[in-house]
């Protein structure tokens, strides 16, 4: 019989000095308040090894860190919260360990067992129990993150590399209606490029076209792809849902549009609900006909931090459409609310979705 005893060794080091009386519930400014302790592994020698749990602080690092000139880094974002009966649990936790390492075959990183990844992440939060947040709609935010740490100036793959979770308690998202752009002279990603892997370059790139949309009143942009600005990719980061003569409509994951765990799994419920559902490529040109012509009714971005993100209006050659009132919509306010009940054990977990910490 084969050994199923996967169980790895963690080096647990207490805080002395815990935050938690620190933490108000019903005040938490979003990624700027960070739970105690962190998961830290490092990649040496070719191999993953010394697993801790350590007090969360700063970290000493070369100058001469790859990561720091060449970008050789990927991350995750997921979120643990308590449910009805009063568990701590997760969401699809396993897919955020496959996209992880989807990323660290594009960017040269090592991969790394799945019991080190899901060990490490629900050794953590069990540490750090008391800082996920119990109020509705709260959460506690997981950032699991791999970066080239070696000091070595060569442009190659590095030989050294840091894995590290920290944790940060997030209040309940109430996520404005934001306007958006349909972005024509900017790209997030271009087929081939780094576009469906979670990787800070992207993030960095999108800085700047998002700032000239907002000195133009926007909050974000629409992604189009890079050779024609024909196609929708996505919104901000965030992936992008259309409802159009009542059919959900949402652009295909590929190679440049991230494969986000939220919009896979609405797609899921959806058609569970009895949606059509079109994964298809869609245009720029469609969506203006469908907001002209009233057959548009609804647009939302979603991902982890947000779930559902409403577009209030959508700005396409200068001029601005605005869509209908965020409570007339009933697909996406439907899918929130099958979501969230399963999420919180409202409702059975009929998708295999959902894990105890
Ligand atoms: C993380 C991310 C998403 C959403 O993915 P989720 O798994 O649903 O959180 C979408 N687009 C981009 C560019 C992202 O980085």
């Amino acid at each position: 019989m084969l050994s199923t005893d996967t169980s790895i060794y963690i080096d647990v080091q207490p805080t002395e000095d815990s935050r938690i009386a620190s933490l108000d519930e019903n005040n938490i400014p979003f990624g700027r308040v960070f739970s105690d302790h962190m998961f830290v592994a490092d990649y040496k020698n070719g191999a993953w090894t010394d697993f801790k749990i350590m007090p969360y602080g700063n970290l000493s690092l070369s100058p001469a860190a790859s990561t720091l000139h060449y970008s050789q880094t990927i991350f995750e974002g997921m979120k643990a919260f308590y449910n009805k009966n009063d568990e701590v649990v997760l969401f699809r936790p396993k897919e955020n360990y496959e996209r992880l390492m989807r990323s660290s075959e594009r960017m040269c990183i090592p991969k790394m067992d799945k019991e080190i990844f899901m060990q490490g992440l629900k050794k953590l939060i069990e540490i750090d129990k008391k800082w996920v947040p119990k109020s509705d709609g709260s959460s506690l935010y997981i950032r699991p993150f791999i970066f080239a740490s070696e000091g070595f100036l060569g442009v190659r793959p590095a030989e050294e590399y840091k894995f590290i979770i920290f944790t940060c308690p997030v209040a309940a998202y109430y996520a404005k209606p934001v306007r958006v752009k349909v972005e024509t002279k900017f790209v997030r990603v271009a087929s081939g490029g780094t576009g469906n892997a979670k990787t800070g370059g992207n993030y960095a790139a999108a800085l700047y076209p998002a700032k000239l949309a907002q000195e133009q009143g926007y909050d974000q942009l629409i992604w189009t792809d890079a050779k024609e600005h024909k196609y929708i990719e996505e919104s901000g980061t965030m992936n992008i849902m259309f409802v159009i003569d009542g059919k959900i409509v949402t652009p295909p994951q590929g190679d440049t549009i991230l494969d986000g765990i939220t919009r896979k799994s609405l797609v899921v419920l959806a058609k569970d609900l009895g949606y059509a559902v079109e994964e298809r490529p869609v245009t720029v040109i469609e969506i203006e006909e469908a907001m002209k012509n009233g057959s548009l009714t609804e647009a939302f971005g979603m991902g982890t931090a947000a779930v559902i993100s409403q577009i209030a209006a959508i700005g396409i050659n200068d001029i601005d459409y605005e869509l209908p009132a965020v409570e007339t919509r009933k697909v996406s306010n439907h899918l929130l609310k099958e979501l969230k009940a399963i999420r919180l054990a409202e409702s059975e977990d009929r998708f295999g979705w959902m894990e105890k910490v």
